[in-house]
Parts: C-alpha cells; sequence; structure tokens
C-alpha cells in the first residue's frame, strides 16, 4: 500500500488500534460470534460498552460528579438547536469565530430573536483571530463559544472565566488538551474529529442548567430524557460508541489529554515554525489565536500563483487532506490528536522540497 499522510479535516484521520479494533467487532464481538452491530443495545455486553466510554470520559477529563455524559446522534448541528431548547430562558450571549459558531447563534437566533445576543465577531478579518474585550451580559441564561475554528484555523486556548454558564461547541479540539470542565455548564461536539467516527455526539452537562426554561421540550430534544435513560431513549448508535470508546483507550495509552497535549503542541510547533520560515508559505491566523488541531496557510505574496502546483506536489508525496476550505483558499493541514508526528514531518519536508525547486 501507498504510504499516505493524512491531514483530513473531518472525517480525518484515528487510531490505527480503535479501527482495527472496530473491524474484529464488525465480524466477532467479544468472542460472541456475531457482529456489533448485530446485537441488543439492551444486552449485557453492549450496555458494558457503554459504560466503559462514560468512564473513560469521566477519567479522562476529571469530569465532575455533578455533570452528566451522554452519547448523541444529530451531530454538533443538532446541538445547535438543542441549546437553545433546554438552556434559553430570556437571553443568550454567542461569540462569534467562524461558520460553526455563526451557525449555532443562528439557531438561537430562529428560535428566539434578538434575545439572542451576538457579544463579538470577527467576521471583520474573515475569523482570522478570537475577539478579546468583549463584555458578556450578566442576565444571559449561557455563553456560547465555538473553542476550534476548524475552517479558520484559530482556537481558544484556555477555559474562560464566564459570569454566566459557558456552552462550548469543543467538537474539533476535545481531548487535545487538559480541561477545567467546572468552568462549563455544557460541552458538545460531534465525534469524528478527535474521539472516533461521524454519527456519535457528546454531551457533557451539569445538571443544575437544565430544568429552567419553563417550555415544553420536544422529548427526543430534552437532554433530560437522555439522562433519564442513559442516553438509551432510543437506540443509540452502537458502531460509533464501540469506535470511540476504542479511541479513548488509545488517548489514555498516550498518557491522557495531558499526553495528547504534549504531542499536539509540538506537532504545531514544527509546522508552523516551518510556514514562518518558508518564503513560499504564510500563515492565516492570528499568531496567539493559531489552532492546534487545524493549520492554515496560504502561497505568500508574489507566489499566488504556485496553489495548484503546490497541492499536485503535495500529492504526488503522499498527502492528503491539505487543501484548504473554499472560505479561506490554500491549504490546510489538520493534525488531530492521532495525526502521527511523522506526517507533520512529511508534510515539512515536502514543503521544504517544494522551496528548493521553485528557488
Ligand atoms: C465539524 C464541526 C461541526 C459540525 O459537526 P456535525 O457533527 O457534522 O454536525 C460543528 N462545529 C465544529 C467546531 C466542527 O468542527
Amino acid at each position: 500500500m501507498k504510504t499516505v499522510h493524512n491531514f483530513n479535516a473531518g472525517p480525518c484521520i484515528l487510531p490505527q488500534p480503535a479501527v482495527e479494533a472496530g473491524v474484529k467487532a464488525l465480524t466477532n464481538f467479544k468472542d460472541s460470534g456475531l457482529s456489533v452491530i448485530e446485537i441488543s443495545h439492551r444486552s449485557k455486553d453492549w450496555e458494558a460498552v457503554m459504560a466503559e466510554c462514560e468512564a473513560q470520559w469521566r477519567e479522562l477529563l476529571h469530569i465532575p460528579d455533578n455533570y452528566k455524559v451522554l452519547f448523541l446522534t444529530g451531530g454538533a448541528s443538532t446541538q445547535f438547536m438543542m441549546v437553545p431548547f433546554n438552556l434559553f430562558h430570556t437571553k443568550a450571549a454567542y461569540l462569534e469565530t467562524g461558520v460553526w459558531a455563526k451557525k449555532a447563534y443562528a439557531e438561537a437566533k430562529g428560535l428566539h430573536g434578538d434575545a439572542a445576543v451576538k457579544v463579538a465577531s470577527s467576521a471583520d478579518r474573515n475569523y482570522n483571530y478570537i475577539p478579546k474585550g468583549y463584555d458578556v451580559p450578566k442576565d444571559a441564561d449561557y455563553f456560547h463559544i465555538t473553542t476550534n475554528n476548524t475552517i479558520y484555523g484559530t482556537e481558544i486556548h484556555t477555559d474562560y472565566d464566564s459570569p454566566v454558564p459557558l456552552v462550548a461547541d469543543m467538537s474539533s479540539d476535545i481531548m487535545s488538551r487538559p480541561l477545567d470542565v467546572a468552568k462549563y455548564g455544557l460541552i458538545y461536539g460531534g465525534a469524528q474529529k478527535n474521539v472516533g467516527t461521524a454519527g456519535v455526539t457528546f454531551v457533557i452537562v451539569r445538571e443544575d442548567v437544565l430544568g429552567k426554561t419553563g417550555r415544553y421540550i420536544p422529548t427526543i430534544l430534552d437532554y433530560t430524557s437522555h439522562i433519564k435513560n442513559g442516553s438509551m431513549y432510543n437506540t443509540p448508535p452502537v458502531f460509533p460508541i464501540f469506535i470511540m470508546n476504542e479511541t479513548l483507550k488509545w488517548v489514555k495509552s498516550q498518557g491522557g489529554v495531558a499526553g495528547m497535549y504534549k504531542q499536539n503542541v509540538e506537532k504545531a510547533a514544527l509546522l508552523y515554525n516551518e510556514i514562518d520560515r518558508n518564503k513560499l508559505f504564510v500563515g492565516t491566523a492570528e499568531k496567539e489565536d493559531r489552532s492546534l488541531m487545524n493549520v492554515c496557510f496560504v502561497m505568500n505574496k508574489g507566489f499566488e500563483n504556485k496553489e495548484e502546483a503546490f497541492l499536485n506536489f503535495a500529492k504526488e508525496k503522499g498527502m492528503v487532506g491539505i487543501k484548504g476550505h473554499r472560505s479561506v483558499g490554500g491549504f490546510r493541514a489538520s493534525i488531530y490528536n492521532a495525526c502521527p508526528k511523522e506526517s507533520v514531518q512529511a508534510l515539512i519536508d515536502c514543503m521544504r522540497e517544494f522551496e528548493r525547486s521553485e528557488a
């Protein structure tokens, strides 16, 4: 097989052991002679996977006891709507840092009009930075942020102190660094970047933020339905949860989130240093807000006409998925948890070689 280096933005590279465990479980789950997708989700063997998966979440992120961990469906995009359904009473605040943040805000606005407030936006510079120095209204029911902006390559690197419950879309940086969960009211995300395959959505919610809207919440959209039923109000996405559980085992084997963070800092530094050194390329995000997960860059001034040539050159060398999102252009290397340092080094070698060939 050809050596490939997978920089896809999502779905994206997964730990090999998790993929291999998935392949095995598809034919012979726990030596039952049955596939994991052929058995009842009420069976003991399956319930053990659910329990282990939740225990791993709690252990890896030190999730306090007054938080529930849920495995739902519908992706992060469904959470854009479930959050206001469950948490909005009179007012909500949103930080607009990219396309996903904008979509989350649009759902709150669609449901509650101008009572959904945008506190700041970085749209003025095509979302290449994280706004700072704004006020969060103290009478808001929650403040929504997107911790990593997958498309624009910016990231919030700290756990904010918020005067109201902090709600965070962590789809693309969950498990990439240690987290102070106690600073958040609710954390959610689609699994398909750092914790598995598409089909399962994680939600970590502090119980006291729920039950305050005074409105009917459709049962399937009500977090309390899922809490009461241990994420099995309806049939859970068994295979994606299986892969998530295996992915978390791998994270644990890497030294947990602290170990992941160390590797992520190292990988990102290598790549950003090359972007800053190489005369052909320039990074698009403000340095202090640069994402550890999605590294966005474009051709430097004077070399704009080389974009296609570099894409082809990189493709020849086995680089996969480095074309930038259409709203930024250029290139994006997604270097999630499972992306090995060797792949980052291969991309750097490729950039150097291209620079020499163009000199
Ligand atoms: C990928 C992504 C989403 C979309 O997730 P879905 O599970 O496809 O709905 C939302 N937010 C962020 C930050 C993402 O990276």
